[in-house]
């Protein structure tokens, strides 16, 4: 009895840590209080694969029947290319990110991913592709050692030490007074908005999807700290599929593709050189930013 117990009981440990690990996300996108359901067909594939493609097409959604937010959006993503959307916020730019997650399904049109309709296949396959970076990352009331392997929980300590030493966090980690060990959170340890980032990394390398959406929030940090984790983010975006949705103009230069949305409706798109050369919307905002940093 005792050979079954333990691998029933690493199941149950499995199962909650995955649990909690949906809860987490759902927190990022401050969904929890909104009990959002996608139910998985009983027929749903599994999602198997090293590398990934993305696509939109004419995707039409509102979370309430009462208000559209997304207006026929169409984009394609090719395996290890990156898409960056631009735009105001309340654009719908978030909202594209929720929809790939599939915490929503589309309301008419379709999201593919390889594909495949992400409505044919399992939510837990699909999310398993997929890593998020976000705005705003939610610390637990845990050693930081458990903050980084979240998500993950069959990573080894030195795999965990690997990741935190990609994502520039190891130095700080180790002049804690607890080092690796030490309590973080709202009990514990405060980390500030660049730290929480970097923690966000260092799970997200853990993980190792082939997708990566990457909310960028990084207005309320000081020019180096943001610099430095640009350079990161750019580091782990390399030869993955990535959706970006970018805050500074200066981070979408080398996208393959960017869009300028505007009430749920893509206005303008194509590589930057085109879109500044059109002299629209994205040339505006270019100017716009650079009249701004005069400023400052
Ligand atoms: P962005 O990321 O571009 O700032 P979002 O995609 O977050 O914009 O939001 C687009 C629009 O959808 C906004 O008007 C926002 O108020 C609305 N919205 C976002 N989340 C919800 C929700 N859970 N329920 C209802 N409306 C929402
Ligand atoms: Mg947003």
């Amino acid at each position: 009895l005792t050979q079954l117990y333990t691998p029933l009981n690493f199941l149950g440990f499995v199962y909650r840590e995955i649990k909690h690990a949906l809860a987490d996300m759902e927190r990022m996108f401050g969904l929890l209080d909104q009990g959002a359901e996608v139910a998985d067909k009983p027929d749903a594939a599994c999602l198997r694969a090293d590398a990934a493609s993305v696509e939109f097409e004419h995707v039409d959604f509102g979370y309430n029947p009462d208000r559209q937010i997304l207006f026929d959006v169409s984009f394609a993503i090719p395996a290890g290319s990156t898409l960056a959307v631009v735009g105001a916020s309340g654009a719908g730019k978030s909202t594209l990110s929720r929809l790939l997650y599939r915490f929503y399904d589309a309301g008419s049109g379709a999201i593919r991913v390889n594909g495949t309709d992400i409505r044919d296949m399992t939510q837990a396959s699909l999310r398993r592709h997929i890593g998020i970076v976000p705005q705003d990352t939610v610390l637990f009331n845990d050693t930081i050692l458990y903050n980084i392997a979240y998500g993950n929980p069959l990573a080894s300590r030195e795999e965990i030490i690997q990741a935190a030493k990609a994502a520039s966090i190891h130095e700080f980690v180790m002049s804690l007074p607890q080092g690796y060990d030490t309590p973080v959170g709202e009990r514990g340890l405060k980390l500030s908005g660049g730290e929480k980032q970097r923690v966000a990394i260092a799970r997200t390398l853990l993980k190792n999807p082939p997708i990566l959406i990457l909310d960028e929030a990084t207005s309320a940090l000081d020019t180096r700290t943001e610099r430095a984790i640009q350079d990161e983010l750019s580091r782990i975006s390399r030869d993955r599929t990535t959706l970006i949705i970018a805050h500074r103009l200066s981070t979408v230069v080398d996208a393959d593709e960017i869009l300028v949305m505007e009430g749920g409706r893509v206005m303008e798109r194509g590589s930057h050189d085109t879109l500044m050369r059109g002299n629209g919307r994205y040339a505006r905002m270019w100017a716009m930013q650079a009249s701004q940093s005069d400023d400052a």
